[in-house]
């Protein structure tokens, strides 16, 4: 193999094996174990060689449910070192939720917490799974058991255009789709952000985010690691204790709840943020008086990017210069985009319109779904986002609203279609449309509007709902309130008007579970 080719996938570019990095601390715990880059470049060879040994091969996928752990993040490494394609999921999802994602993204391998072993293995034995394996938080479990020694063999096939990653999104229909993202597409992004950003060796990163969605794993994680970084690794986000750990940190990256949450602390202020650097904002909309505040009181401008599953990092407000409230800054360079009408044509400057984006961080397709796949590019290979955006005359980007309804809460998406899929099933019920309405911690709350068919009295109704909910959909998903209405407002062409929905029911926001 030439030292050409050992570059050419993401994992050599991360540069985790580098000798010269082999004592540098790449993570401390929350328990203050310190893992060198040494200690992860040999878990995640020593991983690869078992993931080899179980039959692995390049493009298998490896669904991983398991908290956050640093062995988590060497199994995300090793998957990448053999050409393994890194199916992360979320921790909340039930079993029926789990049940779709074995079926569709077919894995050789399931990777869970052991408590959730029993059922998962009955389910991914079902689902035609070869093995599932387990790991805890605390690096114990069945696919840490007689760890063979590192891998040796370079990873000869592994190419920039290797698939790196599946990740599930959701769209209108709430079938969750596949994400399939390459190593080019992460690689590049990477090397972005890490010049955009101004990472070097000395940064410390406040790690709070989780690992199975694309702001935890991919842009935190490949920024640190990529530029021989640091991470102050914490299993959640605490506020008090993200407060005491900035002190020894350099730059934090969060959604906008987190931001919310430390100003509701009532000491939090300049001094409490040492000597950090940076503070970035991403996954959901961060309010103009969450920006305001946070300079009022720390002195600090947050640094508010745009992104999503299917582009990586696309837009951003800039290191230098004014971050400005209520946008998201410009392109990335080496990113294009374009800002149209539901027609196809280019909308006048200010104007409102659906963005797309073209770029090497662009996902490769939707997995199994080439119709899908080409629906959502233009013919000259634009991504269209389904977000609504404008640019202002100094060409900032602001992103206005989300074209397909999507729900943010705490920085994690829900579509409406999927919780209003479920609901229509409860006994008692007609129809429904899921809404997000404003909410101070959160962003936003799930809220169902329901229809009942009249075989139930409310109070029936409701309890139902909400017993039927729990079993089938994660805490984040469930609604927090259901509004019963005798029907839903529509259109002429019977499209139920959610807007008038949201707009009614705006004041309404008291949390009733
Ligand atoms: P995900 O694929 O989970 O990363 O979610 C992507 C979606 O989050 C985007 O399509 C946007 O709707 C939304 N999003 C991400 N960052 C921002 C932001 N800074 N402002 C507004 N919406 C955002």
């Amino acid at each position: 193999m030439t030292s050409n080719s050992i570059e050419n996938n993401l994992y050599a570019r991360l540069g985790i094996d580098k000798p010269e990095r082999a004592q540098l601390a790449v993570l401390e715990t929350e328990n203050g174990k310190v893992w060198t880059y040494g200690d992860l470049s040999a878990m995640a060879q020593s991983l690869a060689q078992k993931l080899l040994d179980l039959g692995v091969r390049l493009g298998d996928r490896i669904s991983v449910q398991v908290g956050k752990s640093p062995e988590a993040l060497a199994l995300y490494l090793s998957c990448l070192r053999i050409g393994a394609v890194y199916h992360p999921l979320n921790t909340a999802y039930s079993l029926a939720e789990l049940k779709y994602f074995l079926e569709n993204a077919a894995p050789r391998l399931l990777i869970c917490s052991p408590e959730n072993e029993e059922p998962l293995n009955a389910l991914a034995q079902a689902c035609g799974v070869e093995a599932t394996l387990t790991l805890d938080i605390e690096g114990n479990g069945s696919l840490m058991k007689d760890l063979p020694p590192g891998q040796t063999c370079d990873p000869l096939s592994v190419e920039l255009s290797t698939s790196a990653a599946l990740l599930y999104s959701s769209g209108t229909t709430g079938r969750p789709k596949g994400i399939v993202l390459t190593h080019q597409n992460l690689a590049s992004n990477a090397e972005v952000l890490v010049k955009l950003w101004g990472f070097s060796a000395d940064d410390v990163l406040l790690h709070c985010l989780p690992i199975y969605h694309v702001h935890g794993l991919f842009v935190a994680c490949h920024c640190v690691l990529m530029s021989g970084a640091s991470m102050l690794w914490n299993s959640a986000f605490e506020a008090n204790s993200a407060m005491a750990q900035l002190q020894r940190a350099s730059v934090m990256m969060g959604v906008p709840t987190y931001y919310t949450r430390l100003l509701a602390l009532p000491e939090f202020n300049a001094d409490s943020c040492g000597s950090m650097r940076l503070f970035i904002s991403g996954s959901a909309p961060l309010l103009s008086s969450t920006f305001a505040e946070f300079e009022e009181r720390t002195g600090h401008r947050i640094l508010e990017r745009y992104g999503m599953t299917e582009t990586g990092m696309s837009i951003s407000n800039p290191l230098s210069g004014e971050r400005k409230a209520g946008t998201v800054g410009f392109p990335l360079p080496g990113v294009e985009l374009r800002i149209e009408d539901d027609n196809g044509v280019t909308v006048p400057a200010g104007e409102v319109g659906n963005l797309l984006v073209k770029g090497p961080n662009v996902f490769k397709e939707y997995w199994g779904m080439p119709e899908k796949t080409a629906a959502d590019f233009t013919q000259d290979g634009f991504f269209k986002t389904g977000d609504l955006a404008s640019i202002d005359p100094e060409c900032y980007v602001a992103i206005v609203g989300r074209s397909k309804d999507l729900i943010i809460t705490g920085g994690l998406n829900v579509y409406p279609k999927e919780i209003e899929l479920a609901i229509d099933r409860c006994e008692g019920v007609l129809e429904s449309a899921v809404i997000g309405l404003p909410d101070d911690d959160f962003g936003e709350q799930v809220v169902a509007v329901v229809v009942p068919d009249g075989t139930l009295d409310s109070e029936a109704l409701e309890r139902r709902l909400r017993s039927d909910m729990q079993e089938i959909l994660a805490g984040f998903k469930r609604p927090k309130k259901y509004i019963l209405l005798d029907g839903l407002p529509r259109n002429a062409m019977g499209k139920v008007q959610k807007a008038l929905l949201r707009e009614r029911f705006a004041s309404e926001t008291v949390i009733t579970e």
